[in-house]
Parts: structure tokens; C-alpha cells; sequence
């Protein structure tokens, strides 16, 4: 069973005619190469074909993004991937490895980094495992950010001390925490 992907994403491109739909579901597979720190996993897969989610691929995802603090797995919204892998191709990287801070926080998880850390939302989506922390080796993280506010996909919050961006597939906004007025100033 394959999911049918959200008509606000879905690209129209797809409606190949059936001569040409081999080669032009080949070239519309969409991949992701991610590297979680916290566990030091890697993964690389097909996640999408043409307009279609992989659900095999969701699964993988669902795991290697889970609460690493207690193991807990959580379904992602997959349009989460589809700003991932946008987010490669703008930022001349397509396909680039992207490095993942956070994916699925569960409640607890939440509330104990909330007590110990500052800049933790108390309705995160990550609980909602609605959001993903990243950086990119190699790309600046201001960059980064940049081009993901270019999306205007969802919500965008960027942390340059620890030096990562928040993507989430919420109401398009943005913040930036704890930044240095020259960032704000330039928003
Ligand atoms: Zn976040």
C-alpha cells in the first residue's frame, strides 16, 4: 500500500504518460542520506517515487528518527523529507548528507530538556514528530536557514550557538534564538 501524498505537495509534473513514466519516475525517486548524532546511524533510501511515498522507506525513516532518549518510535509526517530534500537542491547539494540534531521527542523527553535547556518549546512538534533539527557539513547553517525560510513550508527556527536550524511542517513562521543583532536585523 502506497500513500498518496497531500494535494499542496504533490508535484504536477507526475502525470507522466505510461511510455515514458519508467524513465520519469526514475528521475522523480527522491533520496535521502542522513546522519542522526546522537546514535551515529546512517541511512540513504529512496523515500519517494514520482508522487508516491515508500512506505518501507517511512518505516526506516520513523525508526532512525525516534526518540533516542528512551527509544520511543513515532510516524512522521513525510513532507518533512520533502523539505529535507528540497532543502539539498537549493542549497546546490542535492542529495547531500544532512546531519540530524532531533526528530521525535516524546513528551517526557520534552519537558526533561525543557528543565535542563533553554530554547525548548513546551508544545514542540517535535512531539508531534512534526519536526527535525539539522545542519549540513560543510554548508553554513545561516545558509541554510536562508534557503529554508525560502521554502516557506512551515515553521523555521534557527539557533546559531548550537548551530542548527528547526524545520517543521507547521504554520509558515520563523524565529531565530538567542541571535546576534546583526541576524535579526537581516530578517
Ligand atoms: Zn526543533
Amino acid at each position: 500500500m502506497l500513500f498518496l501524498i497531500a494535494s499542496s505537495g504533490a508535484p504536477t509534473q507526475s502525470r507522466a504518460v505510461s511510455s515514458q513514466q519508467s524513465v520519469s519516475q526514475e528521475s522523480q525517486n527522491r533520496r535521502l542520506r542522513l546522519y542522526n548524532t546522537h546514535t551515529a546511524e546512517r541511512i540513504e533510501l529512496v523515500y519517494r517515487q514520482g508522487d508516491q511515498y515508500v512506505p518501507g522507506a517511512l518505516a526506516k525513516l520513523d525508526y532512525f528518527l525516534r526518540d533516542h532518549r528512551t527509544g520511543d518510535v513515532r510516524h512522521f509526517d513525510p513532507r518533512l523529507y520533502d523539505i529535507l530534500s528540497d532543502l539539498t537542491s537549493s542549497i546546490g547539494r542535492p542529495g547531500g548528507e544532512i546531519d540530524i540534531i532531533c526528530g521525535y521527542r516524546t513528551s517526557s523527553t520534552n519537558e526533561s530538556l525543557r528543565s535542563h535547556t533553554t530554547g525548548v518549546a513546551k508544545n514542540s512538534l517535535h512531539i508531534q514528530a512534526e519536526a527535525i533539527d539539522l545542519r549540513m557539513p560543510g554548508i553554513d547553517t545561516l545558509k541554510l536557514r536562508q534557503a529554508a525560510l525560502a521554502l516557506r513550508r512551515g515553521g523555521v527556527g534557527y539557533y546559531p550557538h548550537s548551530d542548527f536550524i528547526h524545520v517543521d511542517v507547521g504554520r509558515v513562521r520563523q524565529w531565530c534564538f538567542d541571535c546576534p543583532a546583526s541576524v535579526i536585523v537581516g530578517d
